[in-house]
């Protein structure tokens, strides 16, 4: 085989020379205006512009409380702490997540339960939470994988019959909403990321949306190394007092951060609108593909599309199918100028699990099988066409190189520099 089908891992001309990331940022002269601004104003961290972004995330989450906080892992290990656990105490949380679901769960002395996930949806699969339920079980983390909210009817009964917290770890779905109702407000409290990657951003940064006003409250103060915001009853002289009233953190989120955050969530809109579209054509793209899967999407789900993910489809039975493992296809796609990743490495199989919490192979079967077969690709709003267009191309040729008949692929598979069947 010679030209244009020749993979570029065998030599042959990649479909692009710069390679597209996965996901980026989209600054524009709004964002670097608000962030300028800020820069010669009085404040550069806590000021007018963190209580300005908490009342506007507040809004788009559909909350009375948005408290804005240094990242979402910061997020996340403050929504543990106030769920008071106690050593012993176990908190059930997706396999198929990055390590911070989990981790927020440690840093508090708790033990993480890995529940296994749906494999149409890859999210956390309500019949397996209540599986997974002891007398030990404080609270569930729902996590909304890709940017689809999670099966809240389900999870939110299995919670309430049990008496557990459920929490949502929405890193990936802010602008989303299951039933009409906007994520952030689905779970008695919310975790948000602002990385570069997610759907807006303050270079680093993290929110927990709740709607009680208590909760917001101790949240402030557990951001603020545990000094709460209300002054102490003095006779007024004392103006420096203030109290620390337990163990808190320095989580506070920038000034700077948060006005570069506020411009960001007013094009929240503009983002989702993108996304969607970018999502809608790889779903038509591969929709009749032999080769590979896009995830489902549930009825009744308004999708924030962080990522986009397919999954290959390595043992279909079937006459057609992929002769290479997803490692092999992932640096195929690499070479031709696509920088897919893999979301996630299951929590459950990292070393430090299986050293502390005694995890093993075999736990999550349905997101061990997942983990070897997805793929995410390229998606975020400055995407053009052409880049869109340069995606689907590449993951056509890549599938189509290693696509074999069942016959030949028990033969032999295919090996780099061979050619398709
Ligand atoms: C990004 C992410 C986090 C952590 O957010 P940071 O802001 O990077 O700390 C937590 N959970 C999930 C599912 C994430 O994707």
């Amino acid at each position: 085989m010679n030209g244009r089908g020749r993979l570029a891992i065998d030599g042959g001309e990649p479909v692009r020379r710069t390679r597209l990331p996965y996901a980026r940022q989209s600054i524009d002269a709004t964002d670097v205006a608000a962030v300028s601004a800020v820069l010669t104003s009085d404040w550069l961290t806590t000021g007018p512009e963190v209580a300005r972004f908490e009342r506007a995330f507040a809004a788009a989450a559909g909350t009375r409380a948005a408290v804005a906080v240094s990242s979402g892992t910061a997020a996340l290990h403050l929504a543990m702490l106030a769920l008071d656990l106690e050593p012993g105490d176990e908190v059930i949380v997706p396999s198929l997540s990055f390590a911070a679901t989990a981790s927020c769960v440690a840093y508090v002395g708790a033990r993480p339960v890995f529940a296994d996930v749906d494999p149409d949806t890859l999210l956390v699969d309500p019949a397996d939470v209540e599986r997974r339920l002891t007398p030990r079980t404080r609270a569930i983390v729902a996590m909304d994988y890709a940017g689809q909210p999670c099966d809240y009817a389900a999870l939110g009964r299995v919670a309430e019959r049990r008496g557990l917290a459920l929490v949502a770890d929405a890193c990936h779905s802010l602008g989303a909403s299951y039933a009409g109702r906007p994520v952030g407000s689905l779970a008695r409290w919310s975790a948000f990321s602002l990385h570069p990657a997610k759907v807006v951003t303050a270079g680093e940064g993290g929110v927990v949306t709740t709607d009680e006003p208590e909760l917001a409250e101790r949240l402030r103060a557990l951001r603020q190394h545990g000094i709460s915001t209300a002054r102490p009853a003095a006779d007024g002289q004392q103006g420096w007092l203030y109290e620390q009233v337990e163990l808190g953190f320095n989580y506070r989120l920038t000034d700077i951060q948060c006005a570069l955050a506020t411009s960001q969530l007013a094009r929240l809109p503009v983002f989702l609108d993108r996304r969607r579209e970018i999502a809608r054509c790889y779903d038509a793209a591969f929709a009749d593909s032999e080769l590979a899967r896009p995830l489902v999407t549930r009825a009744g789900c308004e999708h924030a599309h962080h990522l986009y993910v397919l999954r290959l489809e390595l043992d279909r039975p079937g006459f057609v199918q992929l002769g290479a493992s997803r490692g092999e296809i992932y640096e195929a796609l690499r070479a031709e100028g696509i920088g897919v990743q893999v979301h996630f490495i299951p929590i459950h199989l990292h070393p430090y699990y299986q050293r502390h919490f005694g995890t093993a192979p075999g736990d999550c079967p349905r997101a061990e099988a997942a983990y070897e077969r997805i793929l995410s690709l390229p998606l975020y709003p400055a995407m053009t066409e052409a880049d869109v267009g340069d995606v689907i191309r590449a993951v056509r040729k890549v599938l189509e190189h290693f696509a074999c008949s069942r016959s030949l692929c028990s033969a032999s598979a295919p090996g780099p520099g061979q050619s398709s069947a």
